[in-house]
């Protein structure tokens, strides 16, 4: 196999802008797309047409059609509909969050219903046609980034969009982790280092040691799911919307396309006042009166406002990070590097308060847009390269506890949080009544106490135990997380070596049917985009073309006039060019490109006729 067919991307996949890195002769680059963009945003639409629209376009037509353009989808992934974040998503989102089969939540767009894996597959989709356009050949494998803090069911459910995208997701790894090989990559250094990632969705923190050996070593991480730009955003429209009311009595988040525009003006305001100390929002026609007046929203928003609307959030993160750092058993003089991700972390004042925490100011010269995605190619690479420059070793820690639930409802650790992977942990347990048969295991993820307040992972039953007083038959339960934080389970009868187990697939996400009909999908997809690529190209083509012919018209008429052999070809031309005209406007690619030919010979002999022959 070449080495350039053999490449393997790394995709950042971000709740508002999405990446996609190579590594070439050793170094990480960014892959732009078609328009020159390095990040794509991660949005999706369909339109009136049934068309689908990734990326720039989707954002470009949001606010006109706003509950068929979906944004933030990965706040949603691997998430039940009944789940708070899921309630508290449907009632901003101007898009219609429904019910799945499997207690999971989907998306509406138009008179279709997706599941959010195929939302994000759709990015992922277009992110592998970002880098399969670069490369000049197919890619089909990639290293995908996640949140520290995701849980199992987000990574599977990231690892089913992979799927639905015809991407083979190598490995899936943590977003900060990724930032820090990026930003430790090549430069041999010993250090402990600290990650602090605000993106538009999530927060993380990450404790990391780098070696010069290669070995990236996480210490301890945590976050928050729910907390990143969104909310900063969101605080902006209450403030907004609470005004107007106060003046016209009119609450605009009943009108979906007025809260597009309004979510559209806050972030631009909010990311205007990192640069500036106050600035005006201004939304003319927002709504009309009871008596069909046009009214308009007009207020100044000051950096110290927003600072204000916001800074309980950046505390948040800041107890977050003194949280990290207590389980990392770290003083804040420890840590001897801080490095900035995510697009919120421009906000001075957040970078005012992450100085003055760690004391120390941030590093420079590492891009916040595209550390994740440069980080995720290095990984990418790595495990395909076994070049001595590429010879590294990550080792991840379990953001949560995993464990089962034990008799009483109560929650039994069997692998600890923070503890480093790949690992395995064994634990004992016996039957609880007299005769028990069987036993249910119930494989739960997260830090509290009671079962029913964990993260349900999935759950197996191991029968035909032997009969027996309560306590006697032995129960041996193992935990495993693989490299991408994907769990499995074994219980085994101590008595009769039976054994049952599990590899945890998401409660809340898709079968393996529902996974192949939506990559069928995906593929349709792909070749409507090859198509139109086509047509465009060919369009391209002949516009120039008849373009040219239609320039040399006058003077080649001036010339052949007097000929009826002249006048046929002029007759001629003119129904090439309509014919081509035609085609244009019917989108019909292959006909085009045969009629192509018909225009060059045409442009040839009126090149000719006039003395411009090339
Ligand atoms: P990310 O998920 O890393 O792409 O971060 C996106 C978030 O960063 C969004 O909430 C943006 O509004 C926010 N953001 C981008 N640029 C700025 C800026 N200059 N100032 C403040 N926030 C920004």
């Amino acid at each position: 196999m070449s080495e350039s067919s053999d490449k393997v991307i790394g995709i950042d996949l971000g709740t508002f802008n999405s990446c996609v890195a190579v590594v070439e002769n050793g170094t990480p680059v960014v892959i732009a797309n078609r328009g020159g963009y390095q990040v794509t945003p991660s949005m999706v639409a369909i339109t009136e047409a049934g068309k689908r629209l990734v990326g720039h376009i989707a954002k470009r037509q949001a606010v006109t059609n706003a509950e068929n353009t979906v944004y933030a989808a990965k706040r949603l992934i691997g998430r039940k509909f009944a789940s708070p974040q899921v309630s508290n998503a449907a009632s901003t989102s101007p898009f219609k969050i429904v019910e799945g089969p499997h207690g999971d939540c989907r998306i509406q767009l138009r008179d279709k219903i997706y599941s959010v894996p195929e939302i994000s597959a759709m990015i992922l989709q277009d992110m592998k046609l970002i880098a399969d356009e670069y490369l000049g050949h197919e890619v089909t494998r990639a290293v995908v980034t996640v949140p520290a803090y995701f849980n199992d069911n987000q990574r599977q459910a990231t690892r089913d969009a992979g799927q639905i995208a015809g991407l083979d997701v190598i490995r899936i790894i943590n977003e900060p982790t990724s930032a820090a090989l990026a930003y430790g990559f090549g430069k041999n250094i010993d250090r402990t280092v600290a990650v602090y990632d605000l993106g538009g969705g999530t927060f993380d923190i990450s404790v990391m040691e780098i070696s010069s050996s290669g070995v990236f070593k996480v210490i301890s991480t945590a976050g928050d799911t729910f907390l990143g730009g969104e909310d900063f955003d969101q605080r902006v429209i209450n403030w907004l919307v609470e005004g107007f009311q106060e003046e016209h009595g009119i609450d605009l988040r009943q009108d979906r396309m007025a809260l597009q525009r309004l979510k559209d003006a806050a972030e631009k305001a909010k990311c205007e006042l990192s640069a500036v100390v106050e600035t005006e929002v201004n939304l003319p026609f927002i709504i009309s009166s009871a008596r069909n007046e046009a009214l308009h929203l007009q207020r100044l928003l000051t950096r110290a406002k927003l600072e204000e609307l916001t800074a309980d959030l950046i505390d948040r993160t800041v107890k977050i990070c003194e949280m990290t750092l207590e389980e990392a058993g770290l003083a804040t003089d420890e840590v001897e590097d801080v490095v900035l991700v995510g697009g919120m972390t421009r906000m001075p004042r957040v970078q005012q308060a992450v100085t003055k925490f760690f004391e120390r100011e941030p590093c420079k010269g590492v891009h916040p847009d595209h550390v994740v995605g440069l980080g995720a190619s290095i990984q990418a690479a790595a495990l395909v390269d076994d070049s001595p420059e590429m010879d590294m070793v990550l080792l991840d820690v379990t953001p949560h506890t995993l464990g089962i639930m034990v008799s009483g409802g109560y929650f039994e650790e069997v692998i600890a949080q923070n503890s480093t992977v790949p690992t395995s942990e064994t634990k004992p347990f016996t039957t609880v009544r007299d005769d028990q048969t069987a036993v249910k295991i119930l494989v739960l993820q997260g830090e509290s106490r009671r079962a029913e307040e964990n993260e349900l992972l999935g759950e197996f039953a191991l029968t035909g135990l032997r009969k027996a007083p309560a306590g006697e038959v032995e129960i041996e339960v193992t935990f495993e997380i693989n490299a991408d934080g994907i769990v499995s389970v074994f219980a085994k009868d101590l008595d009769t070596g039976k054994e049952q187990s599990i590899t945890v697939t998401a409660s809340s996400g898709l079968t393996e049917d529902e996974i192949s009909a939506m990559m069928d999908d995906a593929n349709d997809y792909a070749v409507a985009r090859k198509a139109d690529e086509e047509i465009e190209g060919a369009k391209q083509e002949a516009t120039i073309l008849v373009a040219e012919i239609e320039k040399l018209f006058p003077e080649v008429e001036k010339v052949v006039a007097g000929s009826d052999f002249g006048r046929e070809a002029l007759d001629k031309a003119r129904v090439v060019i309509a014919r081509a005209q035609t085609l244009m406007d019917r989108g019909d690619a292959a006909s085009l490109k045969e009629h192509i030919d018909a225009l060059q010979r045409t442009q040839r002999m009126f090149k000719g006729v006039v003395g411009k022959a090339d």
